[in-house]
């Protein structure tokens, strides 16, 4: 697996992408701002994007969604329950003090147990609402590793403060489907630094 993190924009999500180093396909996965470098670390790869897929409708996370696709004719992929959050973007922007991105269409749903594949790569999708209705996470059980969006921090989790957010949903999220995995997942967060549900389970104060 090709998988290179690269934090964008002022907030600095971290973008994924993942490639099939055999056929090259891949996946970028929140690909929230500077599009040219995310575009530069495609083509260092020789990678061919099949799926841009965004954990949750934040604008830092989805902000460059467009540009990428419009680069790559990938289809965007979102949970449908963060469509109406999608249609806040231009407030979210005023809030953040970040330009518009503009409209951002949705090709396609994700929903919790479906999977997206990316030549021989394969992720489970877990709807992990709380930090919004739509949030997901994105799990690779041969590599047991988990792309968490704004879900789970190293030692903290996401805000439930915002429109669509919610302490006791994302706290259900997290015991009930983000535990269940094994210790040894490697846990890559929207922001800041990488865990695993291991070091989490035995030391995040909000999974105590
Ligand atoms: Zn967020």
């Amino acid at each position: 697996m090709i998988h290179e993190i690269l934090p964008v924009g002022p907030l600095q999500c971290n973008c994924s992408v993942i490639g099939d180093e055999t056929t090259r396909e891949a996946m970028v996965i929140d690909p929230g701002d500077d599009i040219e470098d995310v575009i530069a670390l495609i083509a260092k790869h020789k990678l061919k994007v099949k799926q841009i897929v965004i954990t949750h409708a934040h604008i830092d996370h989805v902000g460059g969604a467009m540009k990428l696709r419009a680069a790559t004719g990938a289809p965007i992929l979102l949970n449908q329950n963060d469509y109406d959050l999608l249609k806040m973007l231009d407030m979210q922007a005023v809030w953040c003090g970040m330009a518009s991105p503009g409209k951002v269409e949705i090709d396609q749903n994700v929903k919790q147990a479906d999977t997206i594949k990316a030549g021989s790569l394969v992720a489970d999708v877990i709807h992990t609402p709380g930090h919004t209705e739509g949030s997901v996470c994105l799990y690779f059980p041969l590599e047991k590793k988990l792309i968490a969006g704004d879900t789970l921090f190293a030692g903290s989790i996401g805000r439930t403060d915002l429109p669509g957010g919610s302490f006791d949903k994302i706290i259900t999220s997290l015991q009930e489907k983000v535990l269940a995995l094994p210790d040894e997942t490697v846990v890559v967060p929207g922001h800041g630094p990488l865990t695993t549900i291991g070091e989490e389970r035995e030391s995040n104060p909000f999974l105590r």
